[in-house]
């Protein structure tokens, strides 16, 4: 991928040789940021990760927390910040909901509205339950032609590791995904491919088994 143009076939993330940055939208606590600021720092930080060769930009965590309580108007101040560097801008959507909406009720239709003419090049699905992203993904795909996918979040929980301290390699916290095993994640996965999803990985809680399973849904 070397230009700005992503193709609009399958792409899936296993497949994909690209490094990835994930920049991550400052959340709701952060109130001093101003989105003057925000658009500032956030282009600064495309242009040096941009430099030092990453191929793709994810700005992340949008469209649920906000800074000024307005989720698309963040969006396209985090794409049009991230677009400066000159790669190819991909858009993360956290915690969608069941409802078949953004975090907050606005519809995929009036984010793709707004966000139309602005260098965008992708949109993901991203730190959301996998239900909820089944929810959201057909809602997308009507609303959008470009690229689409999703990383979900399998339970951001941790219990402590009854043996941690007995060896230095326990850590101290083990995951619990809970029914979220590989295979029911690969299935998951097979329905957003079914919906059109294009790309699909793993946020929080996923391992590299659940990544391994994805393997065959996305190179069948
Ligand atoms: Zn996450």
């Amino acid at each position: 991928m070397t230009s700005r143009t992503v193709s609009r076939g399958i792409l899936f993330l296993s497949a994909m040789v690209l490094f990835v940055v994930a920049l991550n939208f400052p959340i709701a606590q952060s109130t001093a940021v101003d989105v003057p600021d925000l658009r500032e720092e956030l282009e600064g930080q495309a242009r040096v990760l941009a430099a030092a060769g990453v191929d793709v930009m994810l700005p992340e965590y949008l469209g649920g927390t906000t800074v000024h309580d307005k989720p698309i108007s963040d969006c396209i101040t985090a794409v049009d910040a991230c677009a400066a560097a000159g790669l190819p801008v991909f858009l993360g959507l956290c915690n969608v909901s069941e409802k078949g909406t953004l975090m907050r009720g606005e519809s995929f239709q009036e984010l793709v509205a707004a966000l139309k003419g602005h260098p965008m090049d992708g949109i993901l699905l991203m730190c959301s339950k996998p239900e909820e992203i089944s929810a959201c993904m057909p809602n997308l795909r009507k609303s959008y032609d470009g690229p689409i996918g999703a990383y979900a979040n399998l339970n951001y929980a941790y219990e402590k590791n009854p043996k941690w301290g007995s060896s230095p390699d326990e850590p101290l916290n083990v995951l619990d995904f809970g029914e979220y095993t590989p295979k029911r994640y690969a299935e998951f996965a097979d329905q957003w491919k079914e919906m059109g999803a294009q790309i699909i990985g793993g946020c929080c809680g996923t391992t590299p088994e659940h990544i391994e399973a994805l393997g065959p849904v996305v190179k069948p």
